[in-house]
């Protein structure tokens, strides 16, 4: 089996030293198992993706000595893909229309229990589920303009007793991880699938393009580690193969935070101005000289 990796960043702002960490890790990786590095533009979220970005990407990468062996997939061209994938959700009972704004959610969630802390899932608050019975469910088609969200029990339920697992490799060799069934539903939720404002959510449309691309390996940071086993269970809902997942660790501004958008000072295009050179930039984050 070709060993088939990719990087998908989004084009809302810089790629800092962090981005770095994870292309070059993940083309490295590729190279050395004479597989394939594929390029990704996770530009969904049109309000957010701005074209200079995006060429200020693929700018870096090149820089970087990095190269993709395909043209990139764009998430923007892939409406279609995530239009059918919805539908056929749709048309198992397995979504719902929901209106609820955050400020909804907040208020709705601290209300019961004054002082304790309302349950966090990866993508924030837990959604308390209260639109779940609210709209017809039996239409032909999902409403327009309305986000929709996964019925997560509904979901299990789909996959029955059957259990759930990735394979995670990391330095020390490959660990199969377990995702409780039952957990989903209290640690993780009802979660967005098709956003009011665009086609697709983050979750939906890493899965679907991942299936696309035909990725073996995952290789990106911790901070996705629980967005994982939504992942993992996307792709049992809708039948599609599971790839093998490597979380690396992330690097870390001098105060010990993780390395975000506002990160601007360690953008490479400002490292570049400053004189330095790819290799620095690998010395920098930890990873030895390419071999060539
Ligand atoms: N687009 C995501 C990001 O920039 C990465 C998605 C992924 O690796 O699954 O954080």
């Amino acid at each position: 089996m070709t060993f088939i990796t990719r990087f998908a960043p989004s084009p809302t702002g810089p790629l800092h030293l962090g981005h770095a960490y994870s292309a070059l890790l993940a083309h490295d990786l590729a190279r050395a198992a004479q597989g394939r590095f594929l390029l990704r533009i996770e530009d969904i979220d049109t309000t957010r993706s701005r074209p200079e970005w995006e060429r200020q990407i693929y700018d870096d990468l090149a820089w970087l000595g990095i190269t993709w062996d395909a043209p990139p997939v764009r998430q923007s061209d892939r409406a279609d893909t995530y239009r059918d994938a919805l539908q056929t959700l749709w048309s198992r009972g397995l979504l719902y229309p929901c209106t609820c704004t955050r400020r909804d959610i907040a208020a709705a969630v601290s209300a019961p229990q004054e002082g304790a802390e309302p349950p966090q899932g990866p993508d924030g608050l837990i959604y308390p589920g209260t639109c779940r019975h609210r709209f017809a469910r039996d239409t032909a088609a999902p409403p327009e303009g309305m986000a929709l969200r996964l019925d997560m029990q509904a979901a299990l339920d789909t996959i029955g007793p059957r259990a759930m697992a990735f394979t995670e490799t990391g330095p020390t060799g490959s660990t199969p991880r377990p995702v409780p069934l039952g957990d989903l539903t209290s640690t993780v939720g009802d979660i967005v699938l098709s956003r009011k404002d665009f086609l697709g959510s983050y979750h939906l449309s890493v899965v679907l393009d991942d299936a696309t691309q035909q990725i073996t390996h995952v290789i990106r940071g911790k901070d996705l580690f629980e967005a994982t086993r939504i992942h993992v269970l996307l792709q049992v809902v809708m039948d599609l193969p599971t790839p093998t997942y490597l979380h690396h660790r992330l690097i870390r501004d001098d105060q010990g935070r993780r390395l975000a958008k506002r990160d601007d000072a360690r953008a490479i295009a400002l490292y570049r101005a400053e004189g330095l050179r790819p290799q620095d930039i690998r010395a920098k984050v930890g990873l030895q000289a390419a071999v060539s």
